[in-house]
């Protein structure tokens, strides 16, 4: 059971970044966690070992980073897997075939299309809901609903969901409200204060924030589920490698130092576009004129470095897209250089394009990732690429 020691929660959040998880080595004392290259452990006797056995079920670099971010959102225990991906199908596992699993219609791309391409055969039940309203999610409950899985704010559309809101329902009903809190990071929102009982991570991204691993991690309050969890972490073996999670480890020491400026930039940048393109045009939560800016202000306490823009066509698409100079053009996001995207043609590709349509992503969509760099070089890119 990876719990995170006594005291992690006793510090502010910087603190925990760079020490909740970890302890010096024992042989020498080394104060970074070492990247534990095992496959198994050797025992001090017949019947008699350190706890450790073999690496998928545990490895100490892994633990120091299930320890470390479950400190940070403020959860007892940690399970790190080796995707963003690997972790919601091992989540999938806590259900069987006839469960029904009620989601956030604008995930991710690959989460939609893990349900819908390979879960979806195996027996589990998926419907997509607009879960912006409350309504909808109560509407949307059948009497096979085990969870309610939605991300906030949403790739790419930025749109929201009341936490608190979705938890009053998914309670009444005994089932699981599980967050991808992704985008926010715990930096900006602790989904746990509003009542969710699983907040997971692409670790890929702002976590990790150096672009250099995948990985995913969930996080459980309850004893019993992180049971479960555990045993499908060892049974289903999507573990990742101890070199990734030291990477993860280091970003994660950074990330209340790295969030601010995100934010900061997001800001800045979504202000500026606004004034170019207009603000009808800007999907950034933290800009008033964002249709639930109120309930960002409410469950968000920043709003990050993630912007999406409406170009109309394209062409006007891709004319942006290719001009850019310090935003590079690449898929993923959460990393500390800027990086700009369409997600129609990529991170939503698996979405078939009716779905995309409906939902609103457009073929004249673009999505930001502002990174760390110096905003005045930032907004000095946008104007000559957008203007
Ligand atoms: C990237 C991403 C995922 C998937 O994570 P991988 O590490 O790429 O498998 C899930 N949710 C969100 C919001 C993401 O941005």
């Amino acid at each position: 059971m990876t719990r995170i020691f006594d005291n992690d929660l006793d510090t502010s959040f910087g603190t925990r970044a760079i020490h909740a998880g970890q302890r010096p080595e024992p042989l020498a004392g080394a104060i970074m966690t070492p990247v534990y290259l095992t496959s198994t452990y050797v025992h001090d006797a017949f019947g008699q070992h350190k706890g450790y056995e073999y690496a998928r079920s545990k490895n100490p670099t892994r633990e120091a980073l299930e320890r470390n971010v479950a400190a940070l959102e403020g959860a007892r225990h940690g399970f790190a897997f080796a995707s963003g991906t690997a972790c919601v199908d091992s989540m999938m596992k806590l259900f069987k075939a006839g469960d029904h699993v009620i989601c956030g219609e604008n995930v991710y791309g690959g989460t939609f299309r893990l349900f819908d391409r390979l879960l979806k055969n195996l027996g589990l039940c998926f419907s997509y809901v607009d879960t912006r309203d409350p309504e909808r999610i109560a509407e949307a409950w059948m009497p096979n609903t085990v969870a309610l899985l939605a991300e906030t704010p949403t790739n790419p559309l930025m749109r929201l969901t009341d936490i608190a809101a979705a938890a009053e329902i998914a309670h009444g009903h005994n089932a699981l409200l599980i967050f991808d809190n992704t985008f926010a990071t715990p930096f900006f929102q602790r989904p746990f204060e509003f009542g969710a009982d699983i907040v997971f991570h692409s670790t890929t991204k702002y976590l990790n924030g150096h672009s250099d691993m995948i990985g995913g991690i969930a996080l459980v309050q309850d004893d019993a589920l992180a049971e479960r969890l555990q045993f499908i972490q060892n049974a289903a073996g999507a573990v990742p490698g101890p070199f990734d999670c030291w990477l993860a480890l280091r970003g994660t020491k950074t990330l209340h130092l790295r969030m601010p400026r995100h934010d900061s930039n997001g800001r800045r940048v979504a202000t500026f576009l606004a004034e170019l393109v207009g603000e009808e045009n800007v999907i950034y939560p933290g800009l008033e004129s964002h249709p639930q800016h109120e309930l960002a202000k409410r469950q968000m306490t920043g709003f990050g470095g993630m912007i999406s823009v409406e170009l109309g066509t394209r062409e006007r698409a891709g004319e942006v897209l290719n001009r850019t100079r310090i935003f590079s053009l690449a898929e993923s996001l959460g990393g500390v250089e800027s990086l700009i995207s369409h997600p129609a043609s990529m991170t939503h590709a698996s979405v078939p394009p009716e779905r995309r349509a409906q939902l609103g992503i457009t073929e004249g969509l673009i999505r930001l990732s502002c990174g760390v760099e110096d905003v005045e070089d930032l907004l000095a890119d946008v104007q000559q690429a957008f203007s």
